[in-house]
């Protein structure tokens, strides 16, 4: 959060606390000579000349000035949703031709985008288990232009060896994009080697399950390219941050690094109670976690492993039980895809998130249909929450 402090901070326009929201879609130029000045990338939003909304808003420009600071990037430019910075990056990066390595673990929506959608456009992408290096290394190509993985993995948890991920991707010239929607905060991609980084703000960074948006945080050429006027894949696709969801974000921003501590001390207590009482956890702060050492060698002190954890209860009967008991009967949580809310919510990956992965590739990811993902919320006493979820678990299992 230091970097995120040291930040400039945006005054209202009267001199309030609080930034100004910007509601315009379109500003003035005083001299006509500026707008084709605008057009050619000769004078841009950098020196305040701000032309039309889809390409750049100034209160959207605060948050992504925050979210830049908060991932160390150069540069930093906010989407509509994180699938939008994830599809607007990915097309920024690759051509027709082009070949993409990801890991097998992944949200559904990146999983389908790699697998079918960009499949139409021409862009393959090979799918491999991250943690198997050699592996890694063998699925490039010479038309390899990505390697592509998320921090901590959609739900399984792995942890990705981004040193060395980075390593072998620029050994190819290929650029390592990396989602780091699961830990904001806990785990900084770029200082480790990565090339870009993206959230699903939706997620822990609004943190109130009230706004879907996303962003990119990379080098000024990468974010310039994605929304130059003329060719930006962001421009033309057009995925616009409103001003108005920028100033929430904004507004929730500061307080992130209070919530992301808490979330994860609290499931923290919840992995090791569930772990206690003989259930299978995944959870990177668990020494029997696979990746508990390099979750360990990669984190920022201060946050923890984390605020999800998975827990397999072997059956989708069992699963649906557990859940259903802890909604219905002890007002644990809701049953709801997402994450990062005050409340804890839960799904079953297998039949939700993850479910546009086939049969095999649900099975190589590790997701099995008992898997439980669980954001671990902060309202209520962590004593009764922990009562609360033993006796879910009693229900779900006995
Ligand atoms: N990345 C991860 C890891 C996600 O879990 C999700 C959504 O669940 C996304 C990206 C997509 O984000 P959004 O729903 O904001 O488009």
């Amino acid at each position: 959060m230091a970097r995120v402090a040291r930040s400039r901070h945006e005054f209202g326009e009267h001199g309030g606390v609080n930034l100004s929201i910007e509601t315009s879609a379109t500003f003035t130029v005083m001299e006509a000579g500026k707008m084709p000045a605008i057009f050619e990338g000769r004078e841009g939003p950098g020196g305040g000349c701000f032309l039309y909304g889809r390409h750049f808003n100034p209160t959207v420009m605060v948050l992504a000035r925050h979210l830049a600071a908060l991932e160390a990037t150069e540069s930093a430019y906010c989407t509509a949703s994180g699938m939008a910075a994830i599809s607007g990056s990915l097309l920024h990066a690759c051509n027709n031709g082009d070949h993409i390595v990801a890991g097998q673990a992944l949200y559904g929506g990146t999983w389908a985008l790699l697998h079918d959608f960009l499949r139409k456009a021409g862009i393959e992408t090979t799918f491999v288990d991250l943690s198997d290096l050699a592996s890694v290394e063998a699925a490039f190509t010479s038309r390899t232009r990505v390697l592509y993985c998320e921090t901590v993995s959609n739900p399984t948890l792995r942890v990705a060896n981004l040193p060395a991920l980075a390593a072998i991707a620029h050994r190819h010239g290929a650029l390592l994009i990396v989602d780091n929607t699961f830990a904001p905060l806990s785990i900084s991609p770029s200082l480790h080697g990565a090339d870009v980084v993206i959230h699903s703000l939706t997620k822990f960074i609004n943190g109130a399950s009230d706004i879907v948006a996303g962003c990119v945080c990379a080098s000024g050429a990468f974010i310039d390219g994605m929304y130059d006027l003329h060719l930006g894949s962001l421009m033309l696709l057009g995925p616009t941050m409103d001003p108005r969801s920028a100033y929430e974000v904004a507004t929730r921003f500061p307080n992130l690094g209070l919530r992301m501590h808490e979330h994860a001390r609290r499931a923290s207590r919840c992995a090791e109670m569930l772990t206690a009482l003989g259930a299978t956890v995944i959870y990177p702060g668990l020494p029997s976690h696979p990746d508990h050492a390099l979750h360990c060698e990669l984190a920022n002190p201060g946050y923890g492993a984390g605020g999800l954890l998975a827990v397999d209860l072997g059956t989708a009967e069992r699963a649906n039980r557990f859940m259903e008991h802890l909604q219905n009967i002890e007002d644990f949580g809701y049953m709801a895809v997402s994450l990062g809310f005050s409340d804890t919510l839960m799904s079953a990956s297998a039949s939700s998130t993850s479910s546009e992965l086939d049969e095999q590739a649900l099975q190589r990811a590790g997701i099995s249909p008992g898997l439980v993902r669980l954001s671990i919320g902060y309202t209520g006493l962590l004593e009764d929450r922990l009562e609360q979820l033993e006796r879910g678990w009693r229900a779900a299992t006995g």
